[in-house]
């Protein structure tokens, strides 16, 4: 039904016109009812805007385009007094360039529709008074409504209220969420019941719905590799394309046979071929909640063979947990030691910081604020809290600070040292996520062959993981350069490599890496900002879904350089020169091409991935 309201809609009208003036002078020529300079004003009238896109293309980007291509064919014809060929081949590329432009809309258009439209006011409450404000002045702070049958607008924490929420448009997730006070809600995602009061907490710009619908516009400037080679192949292909037409009508002197010899010689299919696949992949990633930042990660992922991982936060969870607090040092309690390693960690993002402070918290400890606060990643921090020096980290952090640790560790473990002398430590279990061990399976199955897990833990907890999710190499006490150093020595090796990761510790390495996944939901934003691909929830499965999209988005490129551009004009062009087929069936063949490379670009959007 879109697909008619887009074959009619006004923009078009010229279009048909063309199409249908050149096709009626045709028949009445060919019935001889037509006089031959109305022929001729006819064909003119339609080649008129092919020759037009042909020097305008031809100048400003210096490509060589179907049109030109057609352009030439149609002026031979006339020249060599083959008019009603002429005249037929018109029309019937008319009719592909046609189909091929409301392809690409209708294309553009299902993207649009997946994204859904987009009101552009939303009402927000200032100084206790009810405004409607356009969504790009919404600040941070705001407060706003959201009810049943609403699209959330602004990314925020519900402050009051209660609703089930629909968030498939930003994670794909189709079970809707109940959430109450406190919980985080998103842009783009859908009220199904309920209303709650949202504090706004992003600037519009910077949510994860825009950052989605920013993605799928830019998707088609980040080329992939197959497009510039394309591109290339084009460019060298068409000087020998030329010579060998003129070389056709030297040896033949049949205008007809070099007519149908351009047709099937126009690189027309070779320009489609990728850019309507990239789109379609990457919206249809974007459905599922994964963020493509571009066609080129699209078909780099396809090739990923090593698959490397990083552990706190990517491989378990955001959210850690405290398993204990142990204090060394008489002078101290638990609860003392606690109150240092807060204080310390405050101001970090890391998640084991994150889960002792709220740990502290819970607690009823009072934190305090750090006067000074140097993270060292991959170790832990040093700060100045109520004028002593604290130290938070790992047994290596303590050792290159002179602090040696005799205590055996089993599991990860968190010392905190005053001035120089170790106090206590807190021990965290890590809660593995529970979909890991399924991703790596489904990635296995996939045709990954190696993984890794390089982490800054201690052996011990390194160990613990790796096993429990199935990965049988693995790389402890890393410090952040270690990590890039790993990536580059499998790339020497000749590895294709995909670096997961979430943290700020881990954005060198995700940019070292071929491709950089980020943890979306709670990893931090270096690491999405460095990534190729962000997966909008923490679920780990979405990468086994990114790999699948992307290979059969390969898949679909090479189906279309192969079938589309390859078999059709190679048959084509040996049916011509045997004298099998004229002009008016070369144009008439040439159609097939066209809709079948955009209606499998399409299907991308639709079909079943497994
Ligand atoms: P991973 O590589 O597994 O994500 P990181 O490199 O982020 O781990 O951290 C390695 C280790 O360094 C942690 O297991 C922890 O012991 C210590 N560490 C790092 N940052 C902090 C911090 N802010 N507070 C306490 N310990 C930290
Ligand atoms: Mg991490």
């Amino acid at each position: 039904m879109k697909y008619l309201n887009f074959l009619f809609a006004k923009e078009h009208r010229m279009e048909i016109i063309r199409i249908g003036i050149v096709g009626l002078a045709s028949i009445l020529f060919w019935m001889q009812i037509l006089p031959f300079p109305a022929l001729l004003v006819a064909i003119g009238f339609g080649v008129y805007s092919l020759i037009k896109t042909a020097v305008l293309e031809l100048i400003h980007e210096r490509k060589i385009g179907t049109e030109l291509f057609i352009s030439i064919a149609v002026i031979i014809g006339i020249l060599g007094q083959e008019y009603l060929a002429a005249a037929i081949v018109l029309m019937i590329i008319l009719i592909a360039e046609y189909i091929a432009s409301v392809n690409t809309e209708t294309t553009r258009a299902s993207i649009q529709d997946l994204i859904g439209t987009i009101p552009t006011t939303t009402i927000v409450y200032r100084n206790n008074k009810e405004t409607t404000v356009k969504i790009e002045e919404v600040r941070i702070g705001d407060l706003t409504l959201a009810r049943t049958g609403e699209r959330i607008l602004v990314d925020g924490v519900v402050i009051k209220g209660t609703a089930t929420i629909n968030q498939a448009p930003i994670t794909g997730e189709n079970t809707p969420q109940e959430k109450n006070e406190d919980d985080t809600v998103y842009a783009g995602t859908i009220v199904t019941s309920g209303a709650i009061n949202i504090q706004v907490t992003k600037l519009v710009q910077d949510t994860v719905f825009a950052r989605i619908i920013k993605l799928v516009e830019d998707a088609e400037q980040n080329q992939a590799p197959i497009e510039k080679l394309t591109d290339k192949i084009a460019s060298y292909l068409i000087p020998i394309v030329f010579l060998f037409v003129i070389g056709v009508y030297l040896y033949t002197r049949d205008v007809k046979m070099v007519i149908a010899v351009l047709i099937f010689t126009s690189p027309a299919e070779l320009g489609l071929a990728t850019p309507l696949v990239t789109i379609s992949g990457v919206a249809r990633a974007a459905k599922e909640g994964i963020l493509i930042k571009g066609g080129l990660y699209l078909e780099e992922l396809a090739k990923v063979d090593t698959f490397v991982f990083d552990k706190t936060g990517t491989l378990t969870s955001g959210i850690p947990s405290v398993h204990s607090v142990i204090s060394y040092d008489k002078k101290y309690t638990e609860k003392e030691v606690l109150a240092f390693a807060a204080a310390a960690d405050r101001r970090s993002s890391h998640p084991i910081a994150k889960t002792i402070v709220a740990f502290a918290m819970q607690q009823k400890v009072s934190v305090a604020e750090p006067t000074q606060f140097i993270v060292v990643h991959g170790r832990g921090v040093r700060a100045t809290v109520k004028g002593k020096t604290v130290l938070v980290g790992n047994k290596e952090f303590f050792s290159e600070n002179n602090i040696p640790i005799s205590q055996e560790i089993s599991q990860t473990t968190i010392f905190i040292a005053v001035d120089n002398s170790l106090i206590g430590a807190i021990t965290i279990s890590d809660t593995i996520r529970p979909e890991a061990k399924k991703a790596i399976e489904l990635l296995r199955t996939s045709g990954v062959k190696h993984f890794y897990m390089l982490t800054g833990d201690n052996e011990k907890s390194a160990q613990t993981v790796a096993q429990a999710i199935g990965i049988s190499e693995w790389k402890a006490n890393l410090l952040p350069e270690e990590k890039i150093d790993y990536i580059k020595t499998l790339q020497k090796q000749g590895r294709m490599v995909a670096m997961v990761g979430d943290g700020i510790n881990d954005a060198p390495a995700l940019a070292q890496a071929n491709i950089g996944l980020a943890i979306g939901a709670s990893g931090t934003q270096a690491a999405m900002d460095v990534a190729d691909i962000v997966l909008v929830d923490d679920n780990l499965l979405k990468i086994a879904r990114a790999k699948a999209i992307s290979k059969r988005s390969y898949r679909t490129i090479k189906e279309n350089l192969f079938v589309g551009v390859g078999v059709v004009h190679v048959i084509g062009i040996i049916l011509v020169l045997s004298h099998i087929i004229g002009p008016v069936e070369a144009a008439a063949i040439h159609l097939v091409p066209d809709v079948a490379v955009l209606l499998n670009s399409v299907k991308l959007l639709r079909v079943k991935i497994e």
